[in-house]
């Protein structure tokens, strides 16, 4: 019998990813393609993050580090979250892994229990769900408005929660919709939380400097009582243009972070040597990764601008300006039920993004992946002579639309 686990059937494979190898593919036939799916700053890491990796190797550190991250990284990152998110950790408590993305996971496979719920405010991170479910936990989905800025009705939250809850994953600034979680919201979460006992909080922090003032971002584990409650994840892949090193963390009471730690241990074990020492270097950078972080942030910020003023010029699209990180999340559901000449019917985000990357020829991601069908995903990590080409092109697509 050559059939597979289960556990493959109940995970749906990332559309991200599927869209942008697609691209990929038609830009290496020749067809010029505006490519604006990816989850992925445009910018090469920072030359003094970079020149650490090489002198690593250099100077052979290229050996198995201890599986939690080597010492002097993990000190680094307790200063980090001490000055610039107010909390306080030691290196027994930070857990060094190949990217956020394996933080996520460990920490859902470390918490949870089958039937137990995690609840997942959507429009989510597509890998959310898909995780609850490698974990054996049931992903509860509760749906945010575009007119509350996509953020999170707390009282929605409070009749969802139940015995069952399990986890709360809270993204902010979020991928996609590039909301920012005020304070006051957080502290009215918080106060729920601390009703169920048995609730855990995962903040997900990856976007925490990729934020636009006056927006300011606030660490779930800094709110009163909250500290013994989550589990913050955060990384290197976006702030310090780092997403190939595959660097991210979590940290988190230790109960629960030795618990990872024992996971990781029989899966990956320590991440790379090279990426940890050009890990302790990018900290090094100065509070909130200094001018090499801030010159990204300033491009990033002028990219959003022009994105919120050429659709807001544009007939049938609804928008809530991003506060953070580098996507637009729009919803361009009023040209559902409409058709185009030579493609056929569109009825969704997927058919949409499916015209307009066969006749427009730009590559964005269906809202649908991240649990919003009425919007499709740009990712404005992209020059913005590119932006603009990719805007005209979307605007003549959606005008062909009858
Ligand atoms: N969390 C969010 C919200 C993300 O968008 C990403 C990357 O796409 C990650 C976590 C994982 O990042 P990495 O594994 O590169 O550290």
């Amino acid at each position: 019998d050559l059939s597979l686990s289960p556990r493959v059937n109940s995970v749906k494979p990332s559309k991200t990813v599927a869209i942008t190898d697609q691209a990929t593919a038609l830009l290496q036939a020749g067809v010029p393609v505006i490519r604006l799916a990816a989850g992925e700053p445009d910018f090469d890491t920072p030359t003094p993050i970079a020149e650490a990796g090489i002198n690593a190797i250099r100077e052979g550190y290229t050996r198995y580090t201890p599986n939690a991250g080597t010492q002097e990284l993990r000190s680094a990152i307790c200063h980090k979250l001490k000055e610039e998110n107010g909390l306080t950790y030691t290196p027994d408590q930070i857990l060094v892994s190949n990217g956020a993305k394996q933080s996520i996971l460990q920490a859902l496979l470390a918490v949870c229990s089958p039937g137990d719920e995690v609840i997942i405010p959507a429009p989510f991170w597509v890998s959310y769900p898909e995780m609850a479910r490698l974990a054996d936990a049931t992903p509860v989905i509760l749906p945010t408005r575009i007119s509350d800025n996509f953020l999170l009705d707390p009282k929605l939250l409070r009749s969802k929660l139940s015995d069952k809850s399990r986890l709360l994953i809270l993204c902010s600034p979020s991928n996609p919709t590039g909301s920012v979680y005020p304070k006051e919201l957080l502290e009215e979460i918080a106060e729920m939380v601390a009703k169920h006992p048995r609730l855990l909080v995962l903040s997900d922090e990856m976007y925490e400097h990729i934020i636009y003032s006056p927006a300011t971002h606030t660490s779930f584990a800094s709110l009163p009582g909250m500290w013994e409650r989550t589990l913050t994840v955060n990384g290197f892949s976006k702030a310090f243009a780092m997403t190939g090193w595959r660097l991210g963390y979590l940290a988190g009471p230790k109960h629960f972070v030795s618990a990872c730690n024992k996971i990781q241990s029989q899966f990956t074990s320590g991440a790379s040597s090279i990426s940890q020492k050009a890990g302790v270097a990018a900290l090094g950078l100065g509070y909130a990764g200094g001018e090499e972080v801030s010159k990204m942030v300033k491009a990033f910020r002028e990219r959003r601008d022009f994105l919120i003023k050429s659709f807001g010029e544009m007939q049938g699209v609804k928008m809530s300006e991003p506060q953070g990180a580098f996507y637009l999340f729009i919803d361009l559901s009023s040209y559902y039920g409409t058709k185009a000449e030579g493609f056929g019917a569109i009825e969704d985000s997927e058919s949409l993004c499916r015209y307009l990357l066969d006749e427009g020829q730009v590559a964005l991601v269906p809202g649908d992946a991240f649990g919003d069908d009425s919007c499709v995903r740009i990712s404005y990590a992209a020059s913005l002579t590119t932006l603009q080409a990719a805007v005209e092109r979307i605007k003549n697509a959606l005008a062909a639309l009858r």
